[in-house]
């Protein structure tokens, strides 16, 4: 019989200091990444803090400085929020991607974050709108931005004794468009073999960038920021050389490997096509 060890906190200041004097208890939130890993690995013994009994903590609401969505948000509840769809559409569309009806009731968009997956399809999007991670402990909160918090495959910033709340979006920008691609295998209940984000804030009535933001999934240990596209504002998007330019500039970036979802190879195209696709589709060009 293996030995689980079980607590369900009130509220956030019990959770801390559970986690605090408990470093080896493990956070359970939607379970969909922990219980399976769990299983995979012959259900050893366990020790649980579940933070599905916390109030507030999938709460999401307004503040001065953005949109803070609570790590326990589901992701069924971050896709169909109206608040989300209309400002931070690519996060619901990513949302939309997750698994199946029955994963995405589970799962939680913290969870998403924190099991650091390179494929996870909520990351992406949360990396183009410059999410902060809102992280908590006894010590009390401290911010990291989404896209340095990854530090390895499974692996964050978040040291024991911490905790995901949630994030922070900074309002995206009047003249922002955006587009998200995930490249599977099959259409629905699959892992990203390739995913991209794409955020672009375009200089008025024109198809050239102000600044342009892509994120990488499933191309390296980590998503991937892509670093030094500055270089590519003022652009004209429209020209099929330029997008040929940013789609190659971003591939220098990732680090493909093969495994069952694709080759190297395979991977290799698909990130210079969904990111060439990806500007395209945000700025509305056939
Ligand atoms: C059938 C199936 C299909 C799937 N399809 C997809 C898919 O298409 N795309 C995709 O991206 N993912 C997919 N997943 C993976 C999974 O559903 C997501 O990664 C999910 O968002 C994880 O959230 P969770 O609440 O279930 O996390 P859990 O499994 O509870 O936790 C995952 C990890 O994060 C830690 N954690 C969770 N919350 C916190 C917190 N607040 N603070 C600190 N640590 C925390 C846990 O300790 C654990 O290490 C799929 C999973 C299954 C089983």
């Amino acid at each position: 019989m293996n030995n689980i060890k079980y607590f369900l906190p009130k509220s956030l200041e019990e959770a801390v200091k559970y986690l605090s004097d408990n470093n080896d208890a493990k956070v359970l939130a939607g379970g969909t990444d922990l219980i399976v890993k769990w299983k995979k690995t012959g259900c050893p013994d366990m020790h649980l803090m579940d933070i599905r009994g916390i109030n507030k903590f999938a709460e999401m609401n307004d503040l001065s400085e953005g949109f803070f969505i609570g790590a326990g948000a589901t992701i069924e509840q971050v896709e169909s929020c109206e608040k989300i769809k209309a400002d931070f559409p690519i996060l619901s569309e990513a949302a939309r991607n997750v698994g199946s009806v029955q994963v995405r009731n589970l799962a939680t968009i913290g969870g998403n974050s924190c099991n650091a997956a390179p494929s996870a399809d909520t990351v992406l999007p949360l990396i183009v709108y410059e999410a902060e991670a809102v992280i908590v402990s006894v010590s009390g909160e401290k911010r990291c931005t989404l896209k340095d918090f990854f530090v390895g495959p499974g692996k964050t910033v978040m040291r024991p004794g911490e905790m995901l709340k949630g994030f922070v979006l900074p309002k995206p920008k009047p003249c922002t468009v955006v587009s998200f691609a995930k490249h599977s295998r099959r259409a629905g209940m699959d892992l990203a073999t390739v995913g991209v984000a794409v955020k672009i804030c375009l200089k008025k009535g024109e198809k050239s960038a102000e600044e342009i933001s892509v994120a990488l999934g499933a191309v390296g240990p980590v998503p991937v920021s892509v670093k030094g596209l500055e270089k590519f504002n003022g652009a004209d998007l429209s020209s099929d050389n330029v997008l040929k330019e940013i789609a190659e500039f971003s591939f220098e970036q990732a680090s493909p490997i093969t495994d069952v979802r694709g080759s190297k190879d395979y991977r290799s195209k698909m990130i210079v096509q969904n990111v060439k696709d990806c500007i395209c589709k945000a700025i509305k060009i056939d």
